[in-house]
């Protein structure tokens, strides 16, 4: 097979603006599947790791891990894949063999890229090489690219008519806010909820407390522009910690009796995770770390949770990766989860540093880029 020559954004060093370049894409090796990205959204962890994240051992890397696209070709001991199949790259892996995904309490594959750093291929080597130096994939899939080559194991196959550029949400901030409330908090009907921060994880995490049959749901952002939105997804109440002389938290136990049934925190923030954990009712309140971040301790007042409350966190919504989220697409397919309803800017791949700035000044959810027709 051939090594294949594409455009791709590079992101050279921390901080600094993505470069368009020609990259070459070996072919797939051993359990590998080479894909043709079609479409990728922008999350925000893309841009904690250019911005927030800054581990040098991360550069220079292909950024983007929320794509879907078409399978090019496929490496040897490749079985459930062939040419032409519609997939979503998965940043998380689910392998099926290893302790945890044998486990149905836990999506959390030992054979994840986060396990080895920022490479999922079968042996820490990449298959991108620009200018002569070997290019890092970001989390394992690097959707910014026109293509690239994925572990089978990191790969679902999807329903062959989903559209691809809206689907392609579902491979990151969709499914995580919205399984982090359905699974992971475990929304339970008639209960009152809180969403820290109303990006588009935080928008899916509003949606899935409105499934799971919340009768109130409080939206809070410190940008009050998101709350028309958060309305959309089922939001009943609106709250901006800024407008307010006391903590958030205070007011929410006002309003509520005591604290809410289930929080989730949906920023990064660590002021924030202790906020949505206080924000909680005694006795049962649950909170759910949502929003990443790995440069700065947590703290709380050890009552907090001697009182009851529960504080936990979700990668990708406790999805088991590989098996739901085909599922996932049939739901959006069949109505039952929105898409559309996320994507506010289309742009090109070279447009892909104004997405980022778009996401950075807070005015987009989610900037779809179109990689290829
Ligand atoms: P985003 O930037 O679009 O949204 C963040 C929102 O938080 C913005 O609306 C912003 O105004 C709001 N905000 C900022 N500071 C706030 C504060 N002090 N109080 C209340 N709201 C505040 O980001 P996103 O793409 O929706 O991602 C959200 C978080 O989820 C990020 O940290 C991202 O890295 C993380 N994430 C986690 C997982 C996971 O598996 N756990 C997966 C994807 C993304
Ligand atoms: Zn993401």
């Amino acid at each position: 097979m051939n090594v294949i020559k594409c455009r791709a954004a590079v992101a050279w060093e921390p901080t600094a603006p993505l470069m368009m370049e020609e990259i070459e894409v070996a072919p797939p090796q051993e359990g590998e599947i080479r894909i043709k990205v079609v479409a990728t959204g922008v999350c925000h962890t893309d841009l904690y790791h250019l911005f927030e994240g800054k581990d040098k051992r991360g550069f220079p890397t292909v950024l983007g891990h929320e794509g879907a696209g078409v399978v090019e070709s496929v490496g040897p001991g490749v079985t459930d894949f062939k040419p032409g199949d519609k997939v979503i790259p998965l940043f998380l892996s689910q392998c099926g063999e290893c302790k945890f995904c044998k486990c149905p309490k836990t999506n959390l594959c030992d054979r994840n890229w986060s396990s080895k750093y920022h490479d999922i291929m079968s042996d820490p080597t990449t298959r991108f090489t620009c200018r002569d130096q070997p290019i890092l994939q970001f989390m394992g899939t690097s959707t910014f690219s026109e293509y690239t080559v994925i572990n089978q194991i990191a790969v679902a196959k999807i329903d062959d008519d989903a559209p691809l550029e809206r689907v392609c949400l579902l491979g990151c901030g969709i499914s995580t806010g919205y399984g982090a409330a359905v699974n992971t908090a475990g929304v339970t009907p008639g209960s009152v909820c809180a969403v820290f921060g109303l990006g588009a994880v935080g928008l899916a995490a509003v949606m899935g407390c409105k499934n799971a049959g919340a009768s109130r749901i409080f939206a809070v952002d410190i940008n009050e522009q998101k709350f028309e939105k958060a309305k959309v997804f089922g939001a009943t109440d609106f709250l901006n910690p800024k407008a307010y002389n006391k903590p958030i938290s205070e007011v929410l136990a006002e309003m509520t009796n005591g604290g809410v049934d289930f929080s989730l925190e949906c920023v990064g923030n660590t002021e924030v995770m202790r906020t949505a954990l206080e924000s909680c009712v005694k006795g049962w309140g649950v909170s759910v770390l949502v929003g990443w971040t790995d440069v700065k301790d947590f703290s709380a007042r050890p009552i907090q949770l001697i009182s009851g409350k529960t504080w936990k966190g979700s990668l990708f919504g406790g999805f088991k990766s590989k098996d739901s989220v085909p599922n996932l697409v049939c739901d959006y397919m069949n109505g039952k989860i929105k898409l559309d309803e996320f994507i506010t800017h289309k742009m090109s791949l070279e447009q892909v540093n104004d997405a980022i700035n778009l996401m950075k000044t807070g005015q987009c959810i989610r900037c779809i880029l179109n990689i290829s027709k």
